[in-house]
């Protein structure tokens, strides 16, 4: 059997490291914003290449606290990626912003730079980019969009720890970053947590006091703020996996690498280009027979993930949000894509047999 992610495997080798951590915690006795949120906090920062990095409680809420930092005018359009994951989205309709979708490139599976600008008017105040599957999107397209109209740009990048375009990492890109490090992302804690990256201090004290209840100094409010702090226990974890966040990134890149030369053409594997340093969070290829193919490894003890199987704009909450809008290369998308096992567990072998029930197919 080879599973799409076993988290006690994956989190296996680390096993001593969090035992040493957690006794440490337990020693301090001190459970929130302490030192290991402040020591994760500027380590992921200088891993990034950014100035600053706010802690905070999950990914959902680094994307919310992003848009809030940018104190938006309700009904401010934002837009994002009609094939992002719902989170993407929650996050601008909770800040009461109005989510605009853009057709994603049907190669890259990111933001199709060339369709933004027929989307702008004069409500458009910020681009929420998605570095989807572990891969950056085309900024360098982006950026000049963004600069012509004076947008914000945020990143999502939840799926994209320590993958880079042109050499500069993913967090650097835009004004704000969000990160997500949910148990099954590159950099997985072992229970919810997330960040927030950014280079201007300002929006760096916003998100401190946001994620505080609003708070710089304790009982005093100057923000209706939240209490979504990065937990101290996750953060302890999350120094341990930091450190071998580069070695998880490689392994997942020579996995990728099995897939890319075994795979027969019959299927449409990820995009490919020497600018962009893909990470590799998932393994997407496509197929018109994906549901028959998926069921075909499933009889060879295979198992594979989707993401996602249901458009944002067809979901039932998105119902008089994002039901007015068409999708049809995210459709195309979401009919075709198959996620197969790119674990930090998995080995070369796994994904040999992988390869070999795919082109038996
Ligand atoms: C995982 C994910 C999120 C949300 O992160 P949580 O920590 O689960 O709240 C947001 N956006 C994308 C693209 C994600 O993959």
């Amino acid at each position: 059997m080879i599973e799409y992610e076993n988290l006690a495997k994956l989190n296996q080798p680390f096993l001593e490291e969090f035992n040493s951590s957690f006794q440490k915690f337990l020693e301090t006795g001190w459970y929130i914003l302490g030192n290991s949120v402040r020591s994760f906090e500027s380590e992921f920062a200088s891993y990034c290449g950014t100035t600053y990095c706010a802690g905070v409680a999950n990914g959902l809420d680094a994307l919310i606290l992003s848009l809030k930092t940018l104190n938006l005018e309700p009904g401010t359009e934002v837009l994002v990626p009609s094939n992002t994951y719902i989170a993407t989205i929650l996050a601008i309709v909770h800040c009461g912003l109005k989510p605009v979708l853009v057709a994603p490139d049907i190669k890259t599976y990111n933001i199709n730079p060339s369709a933004i600008e027929s989307k702008i008017t004069p409500k458009t105040k910020a681009i929420l980019v998605v570095h989807l599957y572990g891969k950056l999107c085309d900024m360098d397209a982006i950026l000049p969009i963004a600069k012509k109209h004076g947008l914000f740009i945020v990143e999502d990048a939840a799926q994209a720890h320590g993958a880079a375009y042109k050499g500069k990492l993913a967090g650097n890109w835009g004004d704000l970053a969000a990160f997500s490090f949910y148990p099954t992302k590159n950099l997985g804690a072992l229970g919810d947590a997330g960040a927030v990256t950014c280079s201007n201090a300002q929006y760096h004290e916003v998100l401190l006091s946001l994620r505080n209840y609003g708070s710089a100094v304790k009982y005093y409010n100057d923000r209706v703020g939240y209490n979504s702090r990065l937990d101290e226990l996750q953060a302890a974890f999350l120094r341990v996996k930091l450190g071998h966040l580069n070695s998880i990134t490689d392994h997942k890149r020579k996995l990728a690498e099995v897939y890319f030369k075994g795979l027969k053409s019959d299927f449409i594997l990820p995009d490919r280009h020497p600018d962009f340093y893909d990470v590799f969070h998932i393994f997407s290829v496509r197929h018109e027979k994906r549901d028959q193919l998926r069921e075909h490894l499933l009889k060879r003890d295979i198992k594979t993930e989707i993401h996602y199987p249901c458009p944002p704009h067809k979901q039932m909450a998105m119902k008089g949000i994002l039901d007015q809008q068409v999708c049809p290369v995210s459709e195309e998308i979401h009919a075709t894509t198959l996620s197969l096992p790119i674990s930090y567990f998995h080995t070369i072998e796994d994904i040999h047999q992988v390869v070999d029930a795919m082109n038996a197919f």
